[in-house]
């Protein structure tokens, strides 16, 4: 069975967010660790938890996936920057355990002017700090459009941050279709080959989730803005595609379109009749 969500609300915590994606016919979900923009975050809530866990458990709700504030720049060369995200990812990644064995996202970061170098450079050093050998959760690194300075377009930016991090074993990546399509990978008339390159730059095994997104933009615009599925520049067949291609058809995904629950809704049930 094809398992997909979206990304919803976390304000009314993990059992809401569980019916809510069951109720639009979801196998996972999505969802902000805290404020987007990186606010404190909530207490978690233990009676809030144990219910979901109960209620995934029933409905077939296997993982789910964190996303980390988009606000956060662990590449930024601004030293006060850089520490907030670090400390901002190592309380995330406490309160993950929680809600054991599942994935968080983020953003590997912008440069801000010093270099792709000095970024990744950062970056790894910032995971080397808050990564714990006893971890459940595997941190994803996030495929990026490239628009400003942006660290994570091309594969072999993410190959060289996982190559830095000394416990690597609970890092992979995840796919935006959007973002990589914008960065330049042809994924509607060459997805094997962008896949075959993927594999050997990065290596298929670390891919664990798809964010499946449509654009507004055309290929290599370098732009980042999302797009309901089957009316952007990517379309509805190429989407089927990816679905379906063996190498990615069991993995999550999770649609981060421009839509209130009603349209995810339709999507989930489109993609789901398109999956065979
Ligand atoms: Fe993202
Ligand atoms: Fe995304
Ligand atoms: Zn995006």
């Amino acid at each position: 069975m094809l398992n997909i969500g979206c990304h919803l609300s976390s304000s009314k915590g993990y059992a809401a967010m569980g019916k809510i994606a069951v109720s639009i016919q979801a196998s996972t979900f999505q969802f902000f660790t805290r404020n987007p923009r990186g606010a404190r975050a909530k207490a978690l809530d233990p009676a809030d938890i144990a219910v979901f866990l109960e209620y995934a458990r029933e409905h077939g709700i296997e993982k789910i996936l964190a996303h980390a504030p988009y606000t956060l720049n662990g590449a930024s060369a601004d030293e006060h920057i850089r520490q907030f995200a670090a400390d901002t990812m190592a309380d995330d990644l406490k309160r993950m355990e929680y809600t054991p064995g599942n994935c968080y996202n983020f953003h590997p970061g912008s440069h801000t002017g010093q270099g792709t170098e000095a970024g990744i450079a950062h970056i790894a050093s910032m995971l080397n700090g808050i990564l714990r050998p006893g971890q459940s959760t595997t941190v994803l690194l996030e495929t990026m459009a490239g628009k400003g300075s942006e660290i994570g377009r091309e594969f072999e930016e993410l190959r060289e941050i996982l190559d830095r991090v000394e416990l690597s074993d609970h890092m992979g990546v995840c796919l935006d279709t959007c973002h990589v399509w914008d960065g330049g990978y042809d994924i509607v008339n060459r997805l094997d080959e962008v896949l075959d390159r993927f594999d050997r730059i990065i290596g298929l095994k670390r891919l664990k989730a798809v964010h499946l997104n449509d654009s507004m933009n055309p290929l290599g615009a370098r732009k980042d803005r999302h797009a309901k599925i089957g009316q952007g520049c990517i379309g509805l067949e190429a989407m089927v595609r990816i679905i379906n291609h063996p190498a990615l058809r069991s993995l999550p995904f999770y649609l981060e379109t421009p839509n209130e629950l009603e349209g995810y809704g339709q999507e989930i049930r489109l993609l789901r009749e398109r999956y065979v």
